[in-house]
């Protein structure tokens, strides 16, 4: 497919596979992003509680913003007016922003009215009517200065009808035309999202139209909404491979272990997730041997680190009975030291999948994993 602007510069390189998993290299406006990518979130410019330093260093290579809060919080103007959201945020690196269209559909009590211009709601901060439309997300995403700006889309969750469903597979095609047209940000690549759940027939039709509108990756959306994990990896499995070999492939919302492995075997490149900044607000550390939970009395004469096999900031120094007793004081350097680890660990299992794909080993990786996260530390 052709693409607007005749990339002279190859946006995306597949440099190595393994059955239906790729090894690349996604080229962006602020640097390289060695994929499979795990993206930490940073939902109001900020990894919850992480400098951007402790990020980078953690192995992230790119972060998400989220349209939705930042447009209400502070602004896209004002982020412009500062710089853009790089310069605002301390973040050099490659930035991908959502379309906030998720964020609209998964708080379902604001909804108000889904039309063929756009969706209205009521904004989570005050209450006050708000109105999301194609335009205006190409419009926040172009201010912001992100690296990759997303389509806006119809989400819905799992278990609607199969009408509802194939309305918002029309609606998210009509939005995507759209959009392509609406002006970007210097360098700014426009991922596409498709819809469709886990119906076959929704979701090959929505792959066909949005890759027959050209853009410069494709996302799986309105996966991993509620549905059985069976069903959306089953989904992944035969989805993944209908978007073009030649562009990233972007997972929505995934990112604990065994969702990163499942997916990046069935070729996805690149996803997301809250999971280790959240888990470490519930004092959850995800290690090698699988979840911990530190307000386990079983851990506060536990002199170990988190994992053995781990060397971030907190594993080199602190003991598990240490951070037990920050975490029953809701000391704020639980939620760091936890926060550092969980994205460590997420980004080190990624990086094992991109040198097992290297290897031609993947499957042996991910058995290997798996089995030690059923196994006691
Ligand atoms: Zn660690």
């Amino acid at each position: 497919m052709p693409q607007k602007g005749a990339a002279v510069v190859t946006v995306f390189e597949v440099t190595a596979t393994d059955g239906a998993a790729r090894a690349g290299v996604l080229r962006t406006a602020h640097g390289d992003v060695p994929t499979p990518a795990f993206m930490p979130v940073g939902t109001k410019a900020s990894v919850k509680s992480l400098h951007p330093d402790e990020v980078r260093a953690a192995g992230a290579a790119i972060l998400l913003g989220n349209t939705y809060h930042l447009h209400f919080r502070p602004g896209e103007d004002l982020i412009a007016e500062l710089g853009g959201l790089h310069a605002f945020m301390g973040w050099e690196g490659p930035i991908l922003t959502d379309s906030g269209g998720f964020q609209v559909f998964s708080l379902r009590d604001t909804l108000l009215a889904v039309d063929d211009g756009g969706v209205t709601f009521r904004s989570v901060y005050d209450g006050d009517r708000a109105r999301f439309t194609p335009e205006l997300a190409a419009a926040v995403q172009a201010k912001l200065g992100s690296d990759v700006a997303m389509c806006l889309d119809v989400c819905p969750p799992a278990g609607v009808t199969r009408a509802e469903l194939e309305r918002a597979v029309g609606l998210t095609t009509t939005w995507a035309a759209r959009q392509r047209e609406a002006p970007r940000a210097p360098g700014q690549l426009v991922f596409g999202i498709t819809q469709g759940g886990s119906d076959r027939e929704l979701r090959s039709r929505s792959v066909e139209e949005i890759t027959a509108l050209g853009f410069d990756g494709y996302a799986l959306g309105g996966l991993s909404v509620g549905e059985p994990r069976p069903e959306m990896v089953d989904a992944v499995g035969w989805a993944a491979p209908l978007l073009p070999a030649d562009r990233p492939r972007y997972f929505m919302g995934i990112g604990d272990p065994d969702g990163i492995l499942d997916v990046i075997a069935r070729g996805i490149d690149m996803f997301d997730c809250v999971l280790p900044t959240r888990m470490g607000r519930t004092g959850t550390a995800l290690t090698s041997h699988g979840r911990l939970n530190l307000r386990n009395a079983r851990f506060a004469r536990d002199a170990r680190p988190l994992d053995e096999r781990c060397s971030c900031p907190a594993c080199t120094r602190f003991s598990r009975a240490y951070i037990r007793h920050l975490v029953n004081q809701q000391e704020l350097l639980a939620l760091r030291l936890l926060s550092l680890h969980n994205l460590r660990f997420l980004l080190d299992v990624t990086l094992g999948a991109r040198s097992a794909i290297e290897d031609g080993r993947l499957a042996d990786f991910t058995l290997e994993m798996r089995q030690r996260m059923a196994s006691e530390a």
